[in-house]
């Protein structure tokens, strides 16, 4: 039998240490122990009834083919208003991509933009996937540690230190999984200024999470704080958080239109374009009623209180208050280096998490895995009880250590 070898990409990256933990915990769970799941990195909230009326709507009247690369026209003009309020700026269709979940999105622009050796600044904490979709597409990750101290955020400093001839993006994800950190207009007023000396450099913002924002008003953008950084700025969003829309895979950016004519020509050869269906739903989703984001929101800052709280009174752990998103980034250092009960040292944050799994049945995810130990980062898309009992159980098995 001839022995299968993979491109060597594929050797370059790894699978999303994400999706390994929920696969972790569904294996726990089959085997009948019961866990308290604070990986999860999608609401948990069903997706409105309005959005998948719009969904049934469009599958009764035959909207099931394939659509224009760039989306329906009514998605377009949903996302484009948007966009409009959402930064204050005009974007034109020619400005914007749409496809199969901001994920896809985003490796599409490195595929589009990045040959090997173009250099791409990824702040730590970082999403897990932004440096192995760098090397799946020849670039450099260059990590950049972004501390507690500067509060998990790029400074201009740290930006300067890391710019070359070769850097082809920064990326900004605000708010930022796994922190919850968001950058101010001060903060990105002070970006864009070093950047301004930098004009081969493209930003990636991801602002996945703009709408599970608890600091009031509209999340603070980039573009709009500094608008001479429009035609290197791909703003990268979509539905899948904001709207519980995580399983209907669809994403958008808006950039600059050389660089989104290039997405789209990849697209044009990757998956034509995403789900008619789930465009249907995601147009009805953005123009249709907000009472459920603004409803979830106050939820998730109900729990964010609670979580922060209770982390806080943990003897060893401390957390930072996230301004948005639904994650906490929990400090453990004053766990590492102690001994368990059955006398096994906890030398790392992957140690930790694995003795909250076994001692505590909790089950959250390795600052290692974001870039930045040691923490951990745990999920407050689930109820409050779970946190609660989560918290609980957490405490106990810290106390044990010793
Ligand atoms: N960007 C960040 C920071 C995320 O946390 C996620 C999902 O976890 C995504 C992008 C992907 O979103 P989508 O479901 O639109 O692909």
């Amino acid at each position: 039998m001839s022995k299968f070898v993979p491109a060597t990409r594929v050797s370059r990256i790894k699978s999303s240490a994400s999706v390994a933990a929920a696969a972790r915990v569904r294996e726990l769970k089959a085997e009948g122990r019961r866990i308290l799941d604070l990986t999860v990195g999608e609401p948990d909230f069903d997706t409105p009834d309005h959005i998948k009326a719009a969904a049934v709507e469009a599958i009764s009247k035959g909207e099931t083919k394939y659509t224009s690369v760039t989306g329906t026209p009514e998605l377009q003009k949903a996302i484009l208003q948007t966009i409009e309020l959402r930064t204050g700026l005009h974007y034109t269709p020619a400005e914007l991509t749409i496809g199969g979940g901001a994920k896809q999105v985003i490796f599409t622009a490195f595929m589009a933009s990045l040959d090997a050796g173009d250099e791409v600044i990824v702040p730590a904490p970082f999403w897990v996937s932004y440096p192995d979709m760098v090397l799946a597409n020849d670039g450099t990750p260059v990590v950049v540690p972004c501390g507690e101290d500067v509060g998990f955020k790029l400074t201009p400093d740290a930006l300067a230190g890391a710019l070359t001839d070769r850097t082809k993006w920064v990326i900004l994800n605000t708010p930022s999984n796994p922190t919850g950190a968001v950058y101010s207009p001060v903060e990105l007023r002070a970006l864009a200024d070093v950047l301004a000396g930098y004009p081969h450099v493209y930003v990636l913002t991801d602002e996945i999470y703009d709408q599970i924002y608890f600091g009031g008003g509209r999340l603070p953008s980039l573009v709009e704080v500094a608008p001479g950084l429009k035609d290197r700025v791909l703003v990268v969003n979509g539905v899948s958080k904001a709207y519980a829309m995580t399983g209907w895979r669809l994403g958008y950016a808006a950039g600059p239109a050389p660089l989104i004519a290039a997405i789209n020509k990849l697209q044009s050869q990757i998956s034509s374009c995403p789900s008619s269906v789930s465009q249907a739903a995601s147009a009805a989703a953005l123009t249709g009623d907000q009472g459920f984001v603004r409803d979830s929101v106050e939820i998730y800052r109900s729990r964010r209180d609670a979580a922060v709280a209770g982390l806080n009174a943990v003897d060893g752990l401390s957390c930072a208050t996230p301004e948005g998103a639904f994650y906490a980034y929990v400090n453990c250092a004053g766990a590492i280096g102690k001994t368990t009960p059955e006398g096994a040292t906890i030398h790392d944050d992957q140690d930790f998490v694995l003795y909250l799994l076994d001692h505590a049945s909790v089950a959250a995810i390795p600052g290692s895995a974001y870039g930045l130990g040691p923490y951990f980062r745990i999920s407050y898309a689930t109820s409050l009880d779970i946190i609660e009992e989560s918290i609980a159980a957490i405490d106990k098995a810290v106390q044990a250590l010793s």
